[in-house]
């Protein structure tokens, strides 16, 4: 059992890279300004990049998913972009609907385990605004 100290030094988010949150079709995206960065953490040049990980789609790029539904980003031990991955991406768990909505929230918990589990809502959410997610 850890000691309470031990307890204490657990954040309220630590993305463990499970993977689990990259699993769906289509929202993600990178602006055309972020894809050298994300190419530059493949050793891939921009063009290469997106030809084989994302597609076009009003302006963006969209990152593409394998058959099973995971994001084609996502390697055995994670992100393969993690340094430069998508804005969205970068700001789970802190999402509106989770400061806004309790139960979103114990969902998102109960999926995710990058978030203390023992955590109250009320310290998450204090956190978070603490970080400048605001509402
Ligand atoms: S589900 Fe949570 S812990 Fe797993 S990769 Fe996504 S953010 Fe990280
Ligand atoms: S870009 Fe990275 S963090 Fe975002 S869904 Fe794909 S693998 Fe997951």
């Amino acid at each position: 059992m850890d000691k309470p100290e031990d307890q204490a030094k657990r954040p309220p988010f630590d993305c463990q890279r499970c993977g689990t949150c990259c699993q769906g079709r289509g929202g993600i995206f990178l602006e055309p300004e972020q894809v050298p960065a994300a190419a530059a953490e493949l050793a891939m040049d921009p063009e290469e990049f997106t030809l084989a990980f994302c597609q076009a789609n009003n302006g963006r790029w969209e990152v593409l998913v394998n058959d099973e539904g995971f994001c084609r980003l996502l390697g055995e031990e994670g992100c393969l972009i993690h340094e430069a991955k998508p804005e969205i991406c970068r700001r789970w768990p802190f999402f509106v609907n989770l400061l806004t909505k309790p139960y979103a929230f114990e969902e998102a918990r109960l999926s995710c385990p990058g978030i203390d589990p023992d955590i109250s809502y009320e310290d998450f959410v204090a956190h978070a605004r603490a970080q400048g997610y605001g509402e």
